[in-house]
């Protein structure tokens, strides 16, 4: 998003993005506590307290992000922690923010350490310095901002320094979505669509999707685009089953490159234990792929360990690869 680009509430997902919090799936503890934190700032005419959102990619960062300024009848701009390079490049977002908005930085964890400093006084006394000129001539100017709320997205919160975590008043985890949860979700979005989907269909989609509502949309996408080719339009079981297939979703929900992953873990590596290099080197993807996308949901399965010494397969990773463990 480039600095001057305000949004209003929630941003087009195709239509599918919750637009109030009461549209959401899940996420009900943190939604509680949000209402309650919301409802106070706006009895007291304050902004709300910065927020930090941390959990896998697709869980909701983003949607919170925007549900949250409807939710105050603010605006919202988005930045991305990757294109903050330098405390210039915060200027424009920090004095473009209007007396409590709502500053979204996605990926925080990507700020440098000049940047994050830069944000302490923004974050704490709504003040940033700005130079004016340069060499002998540079001058100081303190400027003063709107009060604004600023709600940071990782999904690395370890990466996150001590005081920038601590300048967060509301922090949150997101967690995986329940089956129960997703097959809602995919019920709810597929009436959206105006898809005639039925309840086997809607829970095999939701259990294909990785614990995770954007590979569930996703999902329903696509299942939308084959039945409507392929059957005129109604999902059955069969019909989310085979379209699935024909895309290299597998039964726990696994993609290509999940696949490709526990392959390479198992037929390169023995099984492991190997480095997280290692594995993406031979892969040709970038080690954070494979940390941020890949391996959350992997070791939540129960498919991969990390130990000290490397990734290792477990059992239930050789028996879905349909492998046998090589004996020492
Ligand atoms: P990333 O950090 O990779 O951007 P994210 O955690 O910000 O991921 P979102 O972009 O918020 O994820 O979510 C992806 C999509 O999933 C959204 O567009 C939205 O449609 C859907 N979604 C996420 N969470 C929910 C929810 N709790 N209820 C309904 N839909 C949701």
């Amino acid at each position: 998003a480039s600095p001057q680009e305000i949004i209003r509430g929630a941003e087009p997902d195709s239509g599918l993005r919750p637009r109030r919090l009461d549209e959401m799936v899940g996420q009900q503890d943190v939604i509680e506590r949000l209402k309650i934190a919301i409802d106070a700032a706006l009895g007291r005419g304050e902004p709300l307290g910065h927020i930090l959102f941390d959990g896998p990619p697709g869980l909701g960062k983003t949607t919170f992000a925007t549900v949250i300024p409807a939710e105050m009848g603010t605006t919202v701009q988005m930045a991305n922690g990757a294109g903050l390079t330098a405390p210039k490049d915060l200027v424009p977002y920090l004095t473009n923010v209007s007396a409590h908005s709502v500053l979204f930085i996605d990926e925080i964890h990507r700020i440098p350490k000049a940047v994050e400093e830069y944000l302490y006084t923004a974050m704490e006394d709504f003040r940033i310095d700005i130079v004016l000129g340069e060499g002998v001539n540079a001058r100081t100017l303190n400027l003063e901002l709107q009060p604004f709320t600023l709600i940071g997205a990782t999904t690395r919160a370890g990466m996150l320094s001590a005081p920038l975590r601590d300048r967060f008043q509301i922090r949150e985890h997101l967690g995986w979505y329940t089956q129960e949860q997703l097959c809602q979700l995919v019920q709810r979005n597929a009436n959206k669509l105006s898809m005639s989907v039925n309840d086997a269909a809607a829970n095999e989609i939701a259990r294909r999707s990785r614990s995770t509502p954007r590979l569930a949309n996703n999902r329903l996408h696509w299942v939308r685009d084959y039945a409507q080719i392929k059957t005129k339009g109604d999902v059955s079981l069969g019909v989310a089953r085979d379209s699935l297939d024909m895309i290299g979703i597998d039964k726990l929900g696994l993609d290509k490159q999940d696949r490709n992953y526990l392959d390479t873990l198992i037929r390169v590596f023995a099984g492991g234990p190997a480095g997280l290099d290692a594995i993406a080197h031979t892969m040709n993807v970038s080690g954070d792929t494979l940390e941020d996308e890949v391996e959350p949901f992997l070791l939540r399965s129960e498919l991969i360990l990390r130990t000290r010494r490397g990734r290792m397969a477990t059992g239930k990773a050789f028996t879905h690869m349909k492998r046998v463990p090589v004996k020492n």
